[in-house]
């Protein structure tokens, strides 16, 4: 009880706060060019949706705020009371380690995403919050954190955690929140940025993409995963991806 009274509560909230911060830029400035290549490569492709696209910016910013929550604790911890375990060192695991670490948060992540994603297609999945993500018709670039905040927090708490289970280097955890927040950002855009043969090909038969999501949000019963088609293909949900000409 003394050891929690004595904790130092003005700079966990402040990294908490720096945190959030951190979060919330990184949406505006990577959902911001994800929208603005797609005025380019596809222009009057969002036309129309104004409004929609204020609420996916107003529902991402609250999800800033409950993504640098537990961000920021932990971020505190790591620094100041050894929590975690991640390091920075590169000789403290051999290098074979780093990509197979890489693998790892993106396969638990994933695993964790596709199942709590299918509950959330279940009756009271809905209702519990994920109609607002779907809410989005069609999505745009500005839709990745266009969570309910039950479902935000959901997705929050995964990689924190990880993080005091599976030792990773703090430029693998760099890389894996790069390729989550772009991920989310291009599978919501509207148009494929991969090449077909990329897309159709073997590759894409196991890696998830926007003509992969695309899928989920017209037809909402199959597509469920994040990053890899393994689970929705051993469980029977997965539908090829979408041709995007035209988008309905
Ligand atoms: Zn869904
Ligand atoms: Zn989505």
């Amino acid at each position: 009880m003394t050891q929690f009274a004595s904790l130092p509560w003005a700079a966990i909230l402040f990294s908490a706060l720096a945190m959030t911060l951190i979060v919330a830029l990184r949406y505006l400035a990577t959902s911001g060019l994800f929208a603005w290549i797609t005025g380019r490569v596809r222009p009057g492709l969002y036309a129309g949706q104004d409004a929609q696209i204020r609420n996916e910016v107003r529902w991402s910013l609250a999800s800033a705020a409950i993504y640098g929550l537990p961000a920021g604790v932990v971020a505190w911890g790591w620094q100041n009371r050894g929590w975690t375990r991640i390091y920075t060192d590169w000789s403290d695991w051999p290098l074979w380690y780093a990509p197979l670490s890489l693998m790892l948060y993106l396969l638990l992540h994933d695993t964790w995403f596709y199942w709590t994603h299918r509950w959330m297609h279940g009756p009271r999945g809905l209702r519990w919050g994920h109609a607002l993500h779907h809410a989005s018709k069609p999505p745009t670039a500005w839709a990745a954190m266009s969570f309910h905040p039950w479902e935000a927090l959901s997705g929050a708490l995964v990689i924190p955690l990880l993080t005091f289970v599976i030792p990773i280097h703090v430029g693998i955890l760099g890389l894996v929140l790069t390729i989550m927040t772009v991920m989310g950002i291009a599978n919501h855009m509207g148009w494929e940025m991969f090449s077909r043969r990329i897309v159709h090909g073997p590759l894409g038969k196991w890696l998830i993409t926007a003509s992969h999501h695309e899928r989920h949000h017209r037809e909402y019963r199959c597509n469920y995963g994040l990053y890899f088609r393994h689970w929705d293909r051993l469980c029977g949900t997965d539908r090829d991806p979408v041709d995007f000409s035209p988008r309905p």
